[in-house]
């Protein structure tokens, strides 16, 4: 047995021993969800383990973020291990919050038990020592891409830049002493066949608010005064639509746009009409592409019917690329817990997740592992098998720990050597920024058009 095996496996015993103390904490979070951004009694029970263990942290990090260190032997580089406070807005759910709607639908629940089983292992088995570089453990916010209104309204007050934690994080400087990030996902059978496998990469996303302005008139009485606000909208959905031979398979673009919004009443031709979309792609360059695209229908439909849109744009997340270095480790560290045959390539995924950010400019593990019954974001979702959903994602992190920095870090330097960033942080960050636009065009309705009914 090498040194590092050893290691590993007293890692994993120091784990095993705290078993019912990390079942209990997932269990805990479960029945306390906390919607993104607001995840304060979540964070409080990550500093309370943490203080335990003997580790120091910073808190308050894109509000309630987390990030303790656990520093090697030697230095080396730095591999962040995260896990995601955040729940989900599911009302239904049998264990929702009754006030907010707030579930761990999602088991970002097992995310953070796993994450605070991992600094238990690694803390706890004093394997610091023969590690060359160091371990951070960050509990990050706001996964979710949920509550829109009031994530804008954090950054038109100027308390965030962003709309989720990882990108916000970002602009902080918070990811600038890490190297590599690394986080467990779970997932169900229902879900996913096989206990663990990945998505090589995954879709990002923008969103947009849209306005038709029209005007309005008596429908029955005098139509021919209005201007039709719903008719911009059809003709816009149609023009979208039309688009969509343009966009290449390979680029996996997807729009989805619905009405929220059709009119106030029946008897007036509508002068306010709401829609919503994503426009979701492979890479950030088509995501620009299908996003200039939409918003091109969205004047063309203004003009024909001469009525103003306002379209704000916001950023969504980039595209995930799952590192093939990393993901050749989870293979091995969750194979050896599940067996090799239970490993899956779930092939491009269109969902996706704020970790996409980061692994554009850093090597970054984003796979998922089995644990939970029902199926993401629904009411039957939760963790069914204790072991597989909350002690296994902690073996398996503290595991690619000790194995991407012992041995004088041979493993973490080949990860960091392999690694092509798309952009680099500073162009991540640019390009990000550059998304948030509210754009007013008028495709003819004059000021004195738009009084009176
Ligand atoms: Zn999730």
């Amino acid at each position: 047995m090498t040194n590092h095996d050893v290691l590993k496996q007293n890692v994993c015993q120091v784990i095993d021993q705290a078993r019912d103390r990390i079942v209990g904490l997932g269990e805990a979070i479960m029945d306390a969800p906390e919607l993104g951004f607001k995840e304060h009694a979540t964070a409080a029970r990550v500093k309370e383990t943490l203080e335990d263990l003997g580790l120091t942290y910073d808190d308050g990090l894109a509000i309630t973020g987390v990030k303790a260190v656990l520093r090697g032997g030697k230095p080396g580089p730095t591999v962040a291990l995260m896990g995601e406070l955040d729940a989900l807005q599911v009302p239904g759910h049998p264990r929702a919050n009754a006030t907010t709607g707030a579930a761990h639908a999602c088991g970002h629940n097992a995310q953070i038990a796993g994450l605070l089983g991992a600094a238990i292992g690694l803390s706890q088995a004093n394997v610091a020592e023969q590690l060359a570089g160091n371990v951070v453990f960050f509990a990050v916010p706001a996964e979710e891409y949920v509550e829109i209104d009031y994530r804008l309204g954090l950054v038109k007050s100027g308390v965030t830049s962003f709309l989720t934690g990882k990108q916000e994080l970002v602009q902080l400087g918070l990811f600038d002493d890490i190297d590599m990030a690394i986080m467990i996902h779970s997932t169900s059978p229902e879900v996913a066949s096989g206990s663990m496998g990945l998505s090589p990469s995954s879709n990002g996303f923008l969103a947009k608010n849209i306005t038709f302005q029209g005007k309005a008139s008596h429908a029955g009485g005098s139509p021919q005064r209005g201007v039709n606000a719903l008719y911009a909208a059809q003709l816009a959905l149609s023009a979208i639509n039309a688009q969509r031979e343009t966009f290449s398979d390979e680029e996996c673009v997807r729009v989805h746009p619905i009405i929220t919004k059709g009119g106030d009443l029946v008897n007036i031709i509508p002068a306010e009409v709401k829609m919503e979309t994503y426009v979701r792609a492979k890479t950030a360059d088509a995501i620009l592409d299908a996003s200039h695209k939409v918003d091109r229908a969205l004047r063309g439909a203004a003009m024909a019917m001469g009525c103003q849109v306002e379209i704000a744009t916001v950023p969504g997340n980039l595209p995930l690329r799952n590192d093939p270095t990393l993901s050749e480790l989870f293979k091995q560290h969750a194979g050896s817990l599940f067996g090799p045959d239970e490993y899956r390539d779930y092939g491009h995924s269109g969902g996706s997740t704020d970790a996409g950010d980061l692994s554009q400019f850093m090597p970054v593990l984003h796979p998922m592992m089995t644990g939970a019954s029902g199926t993401h974001h629904q009411t039957d979702w939760y963790i069914s098998d204790h072991d597989a959903g909350y002690v296994a994602p902690a073996k398996t992190l503290a595991m690619m720990a000790v194995d991407l920095l012992s041995s004088e870090a041979t493993l973490a330097q080949e990860v960091m050597t392999r690694f092509r960033p798309e952009m680099s942080k500073d162009e991540y960050l640019q390009r990000q920024q550059a998304v948030f636009k509210t754009e007013r065009f008028d495709g003819g309705l004059s000021p004195e058009n738009t009084a009176g009914h």
